[in-house]
């Protein structure tokens, strides 16, 4: 498959180098020219395999020209050792549980896909690479945990200095070997501002070989959709049946990565997207215009995104049609009160416990039931573990949430990173010595 600039159709690159680049030159994301198609019969024949499977069978008609299929048997291999569980909230609404990864969100999947690919390309340029992120969040334990002992790879996750939660920068901070925390004493702005700036640096860019593994990346982008395609052909029983799914957003990778499994042929019949007080594209849904505001802080905070990045690729992926988007998509946003709701109100009525991201993303596929009404099966993404969220959940339901094992033992490990001040001589420094 190939990919093009959205800033210059004719800029054409395949993908070991939309990898390897990130963005175009100019700064332009890169998309899909054309998408190899699935058909019903197919995918027929592969509904009961196991997710590795699937994906596997998937993916080699994604990355026919791009991966070997010994090298994608073994990336998924490795990279996929949990797997989406579905549960039925009651006998209407479905959830897709994407959290079962070492660091408990659905970010797992790409990043770990990625960092799979990107250590079969250092070992067939038998090259180092280094690899830089700046997180606000989940994104850095996810990157972090993908990458750390793979070989030939040295990770910079850079972190804003008491911006992020305690389990957040202990997920993060307590990485070593290969994978270097460094905390900022800035924002997260500043962070991704360092970070911008050494992709820009001829200097560093002689001495490394670097790239980011930010969501922007198609090496996270293009495998999410794997999942798609799991958790449709396991929900779906008579591939007659029309299936909504909505996904709690933010940057948009996830839904993009939606939209592009249904471009495959993936039947699924509507998509909504749930966000939170960020709700640049909920208004663009109604109005025509992408007028980004300023981020909100919210209870979701993984999805305060005043501006998602991934809003042109998707808009471009409809040839920027607002009536074919906004025949296709459905939107809904909501504030920390509709959170605690949702949260309270599964809990009582189903015995389920969401965290704040969910709650947004079974509010959506609600909203779009009531309103709607057209489909048979309606499911919604939960992307985080409640004990990742464990202080707002336990305040709203007034019970103990269990933290996962994995996360516990990072809460005992020792602080690893190093301080920095925002300067970018400092971090340049800091690179070059290290
Ligand atoms: C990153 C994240 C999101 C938002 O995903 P996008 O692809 O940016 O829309 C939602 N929920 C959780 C828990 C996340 O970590």
């Amino acid at each position: 498959m190939k990919y093009y600039n959205i800033n210059n159709r004719a800029e054409v690159v395949d993908f070991e180098t939309a990898v390897l680049n990130n963005v175009a030159k100019d700064g332009g994301l890169y998309i899909p020219c054309e998408l190899p198609q699935v058909n019903i019969d197919f995918l027929k024949e592969i509904k009961n395999l196991s997710f590795k499977e699937i994906s596997f069978n998937i993916g080699r008609t994604i990355f026919k020209d791009d991966i070997p299929d010994n090298i994608l048997a073994t990336i998924i291999d490795k990279a996929f050792t949990f797997e989406p569980t579905i549960k039925e909230l009651n006998e209407d609404i479905r959830v897709i549980e994407l959290f079962n990864g070492p660091t408990l969100s659905f970010k797992d999947f790409a990043a770990r896909f990625m960092a799979n690919y990107m250590s079969y390309l250092a070992e067939k340029y038998g090259k180092k690479l280094t690899v830089l992120v700046a997180t606000s969040g989940d994104t850095g334990s996810a990157v972090a945990n993908a990458f750390y002992g793979i070989d030939n790879i040295k990770v910079y996750v850079l972190y804003p200095s008491q911006r992020i939660s305690k389990i957040q920068e202990m997920q993060i901070a307590t990485f070593d070997e290969n994978v270097q925390p460094i905390e900022i004493e800035g924002t997260f702005d500043d962070c991704q501002g360092l970070v911008k700036k050494a992709f820009v640096d001829e200097d560093l860019n002689k001495k490394l070989n670097l790239t980011s593994s930010n969501s922007i990346n198609v090496a996270r982008l293009v495998p999410q959709s794997l999942y798609y395609f799991y958790s449709v052909l396991k929900l779906i029983d008579d591939f007659n049946k029309k299936i909504a799914i909505c996904v709690p957003s933010g940057n948009f990778g996830n839904l993009t990565a939606g939209i592009l499994s249904k471009k495959m042929g993936l039947p699924v019949y509507k998509y909504v997207a749930a966000t939170n007080c960020n709700d640049s594209f909920i208004r663009f849904l109604k109005t025509g215009k992408f007028e980004p505001n300023p981020t909100i802080k919210t209870y979701a905070n993984a999805m305060d995104v005043g501006n998602p990045n991934n809003f042109q690729r998707l808009y471009a992926l409809y040839n920027n049609s607002f009536e074919k988007i906004k025949s296709e998509i459905a939107g809904y946003s909501f504030d920390n009160n509709d959170m605690i709701d949702a949260i309270k109100y599964a809990y009582e009525y189903h015995g389920y416990v969401l965290e704040p991201h969910g709650a947004c993303g079974y509010k959506g596929i609600i909203s779009f039931k009531n309103e709607v009404n057209n489909s048979h099966i309606y499911a919604f993404l939960e992307t985080a573990h409640p004990g990742k969220f464990k202080d707002i959940v336990e305040m709203v339901l007034q019970v103990e949430i269990e933290i996962p094992e994995s996360l516990k033992q990072c809460l005992s490990k020792k602080k690893n990173s190093i301080k920095l001040p925002d300067d970018f001589k400092v971090f340049k420094n800091y690179l070059i010595e290290n």
